[in-house]
């Protein structure tokens, strides 16, 4: 596996495996991996010939006071999985060389950014869609792995490509989830032993979510509040929001049919966390 840390250099390393004919696939993260992560290694070394994994905090997509500096970060750990993993090569540039002069361009998707993870973080869209336009025009993939995790995001990021025209197809991938239910992340280390045992409540909040609509509700309005209760019944969780969307365009739609995302963020002292969950609305009779 080779680690590259300036654009020219990715860009020529991947220009030669085009060239030749390979397929390729771009994980993009900020480090700090696990099992989530790997999930999207699997899966592009299933569809692609040739697989780069991006490793960048990304200043741009943390707002003032938020935890850019505290971040998790341990290159070496995750150099060594992701070659456990068959990455083909990492490309892991620092702040200097993504940003070399200040940024005056920034790619905006305001109507998918404005609600939930946006509402509480306004800036951060724009900090990830600009950046992963930037990894795109770097890497030259054909497919890019993101996770469901990240729901908000992959939409917004799949909007991006189509209304940019980037020849690549975004993949979405499912959440992968501590044996309590808990999805993974990197900020769940942050986490205190009564933190940790508290936060699988945004999952089963996911599921009370999930049953209301399988025995009938269709009030995304009552939906939205059985969540909210069971997340607010949990005393260390501070709830910021539940919602009940459309899985494509975000919309909240008032009767509740076809397909739907459920989503939940809570913070549980410092860590903020997200959690959702893709229903199929059963057909009434
Ligand atoms: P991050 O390093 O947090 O920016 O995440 C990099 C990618 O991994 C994003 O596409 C995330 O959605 C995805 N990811 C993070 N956690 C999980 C998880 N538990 N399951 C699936 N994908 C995940």
């Amino acid at each position: 596996m080779e680690l590259i840390t300036t654009i020219a250099d990715a860009r020529r390393r991947l220009d030669t495996a085009r060239t030749s004919g390979a397929q390729v696939g771009l994980v993009p993260t900020m480090g700090a991996l696990h099992d989530g992560h790997l999930s999207l290694v699997d899966a592009a070394r299933d569809a692609c010939d040739v697989v780069a994994m991006s490793i960048f905090v990304n200043p741009l997509q943390f707002g003032a006071g938020e935890d850019l500096d505290a971040y998790p970060r341990d290159l070496d750990r995750d150099l060594a999985l992701a070659d456990e993993h068959g990455v083909d090569l990492v490309f892991a540039p620092t702040v200097e060389e993504m940003y070399a002069s200040p940024t005056l361009t920034s790619v905006v998707v305001p109507e998918l950014a404005s609600t939930m993870e946006g509402a509480s973080r306004p800036t951060h869209f724009a900090g990830v869609a600009t950046v992963v336009a930037k990894l795109f025009n770097i890497a030259g993939p054909c497919r890019a792995y993101f996770g469901e995790k990240d729901f908000q995001q992959l939409v917004i990021v799949r909007r991006m490509a189509a209304d940019l025209s980037f020849p690549v197809e975004v993949v979405g991938c499912p959440i992968v989830r501590e044996p309590d239910g808990l999805a993974r992340s990197s900020r769940n280390v942050y986490l205190s032993p009564e933190e940790r045992a508290a936060a699988p409540v945004l999952h089963r909040a996911l599921e009370r979510g999930r049953d209301a609509i399988e025995s009938g509700g269709r009030d995304a309005g009552m939906v939205a509040a059985a969540m909210a209760g069971l997340v607010t019944s949990e005393p260390l969780a501070q709830l910021d929001y539940a919602e009940v969307v459309d899985p494509v365009t975000l919309a909240r739609p008032d009767r509740l049919e076809g397909e739907v995302r459920l989503l939940v963020a809570a913070r549980f002292g410092r860590p903020r966390l997200l959690d959702n969950l893709g229903v199929l609305v059963p057909e009434q009779g």
